[in-house]
């Protein structure tokens, strides 16, 4: 973060323009990358400013915290909320009666279980497979080995749809994400060869999105870049 305070408005523009230079700068669809305004921990009143500047897809981490926003802007109909922090099964009700996609699905158990809740009358759930791209004990997601049965089950399942994958690369050495971002690619096509659905890769946020998008990012999760340092 700059030191000069912008407004919302003017910070999702400047990073629509990265965007739009990296994918250009890669040999992609300058539009081909879709933002996500990650709002955890901030209050309505941005994600309000930040819909007013034309944003539509917001994340967030928390269940509770992102079912009493979800609930107090009900009125802005066409946000696309997706919930991208660790799920735990006793939550899976409210995320699938709520969000429109999960981005953080690595287990079988939460797969079904947002599948069984989610409303026959609400359009599939969108979900995305949450892959541990380095192996990091503390981080969740599955191992390479686990995803293609994982994604196998979870296609099966009636209301949800398996639309990619998603990674958080561990901070570090940008050669060593770059690696990450490319063994990611390798897996999202692999995926799509056999999905037709599968269009999403979810990876880059705010330090590392012209390294992910130049290995086929679909999707950019961007927090303090747009709202402003999280106090907790
Ligand atoms: C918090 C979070 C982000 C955004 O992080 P910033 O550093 O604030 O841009 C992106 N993805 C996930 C999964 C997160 O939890």
């Amino acid at each position: 973060m700059t030191t000069i305070a912008t407004s919302v408005a003017d910070n999702i523009a400047r990073i629509q323009q990265q965007l739009q230079q990296a994918a250009a700068t890669a040999k992609r669809n300058p539009n081909s990358v879709r933002l996500i305004a990650v709002s955890k921990t901030k209050p309505t009143a941005l994600i309000e400013q930040a819909y007013q500047a034309g944003q539509r897809d917001f994340g967030e981490n928390y269940v509770q915290e992102g079912v009493d926003k979800i609930q107090q802007l009900s009125g802005l109909t066409d946000i696309c909320w997706h919930f991208i922090g660790p799920l735990q099964s006793n939550k899976t009700k409210d995320v699938a009666a709520h969000f429109d996609w999960v981005q953080s699905i690595d287990r079988l158990k939460i797969a079904r279980r947002l599948s069984d809740q989610r409303s026959p009358d609400l359009p599939p759930l969108q979900v995305l497979i949450q892959v541990n791209i380095d192996d990091e004990t503390t981080k969740s997601g599955v191992s390479e080995a686990e995803l293609m049965p994982l994604a196998e089950a979870i296609n099966a399942l009636p209301n949800i749809e398996l639309r990619g994958l998603m990674a958080i690369p561990a901070p570090g050495a940008a050669s060593g994400q770059t690696t990450s971002f490319a063994t990611m690619h390798g897996l999202f096509l692999k995926l799509q060869a056999q999905y037709k659905q599968v269009d999403t890769l979810s990876m880059g946020m705010s330090d590392d999105v012209v390294a992910a998008i130049e290995h086929g990012s679909t999707m950019v999760r961007i927090g303090t870049a747009i709202f402003g340092a999280r106090s907790t």
